[in-house]
């Protein structure tokens, strides 16, 4: 069975996030995609993140009707220790804690969208990671797949014929190389991120677009980004 681990902040979990998880599902055959919300995202460090019940209560509603799609706590805060002195979740210690449970036949890729991916060579243990399962790399507005090899951690990052040939195949297919395997996902187009949700919120801006319903009304209930409450 083949099986995806999408990593992230999800918050909150939007539209965006869903076409890719669709858009993988399709082409790589998936048979589960597991909606992973990390406690302490490593790098969002900088900005208050909106806790963690909350997005995990988010991500459930997302993908409710979805029968792929699996809510996991995975990266769930670990109670038993002082919130101050909870570690990062890193992306290393969930794929190999994960693919101790799978079976010979399971085949594990790691669902993430370029801007992340630009960045995965300041991951903890980042070339560790890409050998540990293969990735699956979705376009998403404003960044470009072709940047998908240069972002590589230098160890891995193939000689540029090898780019360059890959430019020319429109983005798309695979990139195997010694230590990692890329496949491309170009089909994804969807310009929506969680940063604009929380905005659209806080100006009582239009939502249907961006959310799924259920985390919609969620965020009403509970009172979510607004400036007063979560964010600045
Ligand atoms: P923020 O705006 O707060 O940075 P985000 O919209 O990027 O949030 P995350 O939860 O940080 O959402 O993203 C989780 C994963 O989903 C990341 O790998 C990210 O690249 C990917 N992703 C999110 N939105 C999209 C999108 N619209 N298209 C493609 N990939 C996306």
């Amino acid at each position: 069975m083949n099986i995806a681990l999408f990593g992230g902040t999800f918050d909150p979990i939007h539209r965006g996030h869903l076409v890719v998880a669709r858009a993988a599902a399709a082409k790589f055959q998936l048979k589960q995609v597991w909606f992973v919300p990390a406690d302490i995202p490593p790098h969002k460090q900088k900005s208050p993140v909106t806790a963690f019940d909350h997005r995990y209560a988010m991500v459930t509603l997302g993908v409710a009707s979805e029968k792929e799609f699996i809510p996991s706590l995975l990266e769930a805060p670990d109670l038993a220790i002082p919130e101050s002195k909870r570690k990062p979740s890193y992306s290393i210690e969930t794929v190999r804690r994960v693919k101790k449970t799978l079976g010979r036949s399971d085949h594990l890729y790691f669902l993430i969208g370029m801007d992340a991916f630009r960045e995965i060579a300041t991951w903890y243990k980042a070339e560790e990671l890409l050998t540990e399962c293969d990735f699956i790399v979705a376009a998403r507005p404003g960044y470009s797949l072709a940047d998908v090899a240069s972002a590589l951690p230098e160890k891995l990052r193939p000689q540029a014929s090898v780019t360059k040939l890959f430019r020319k195949e429109a983005m798309d297919g695979t990139l195997v190389l010694r230590g990692a395997t890329l496949h491309m996902l170009p089909e994804t187009h969807e310009d929506i991120s969680a940063t604009q949700i929380r905005t659209a919120v806080d100006r009582g801006g239009a939502l249907k677009r961006l959310l799924p319903d259920l985390v919609a009304e969620y965020i009403k209930k509970e009172g979510l980004y607004r400036k007063t409450r979560t964010r600045d």
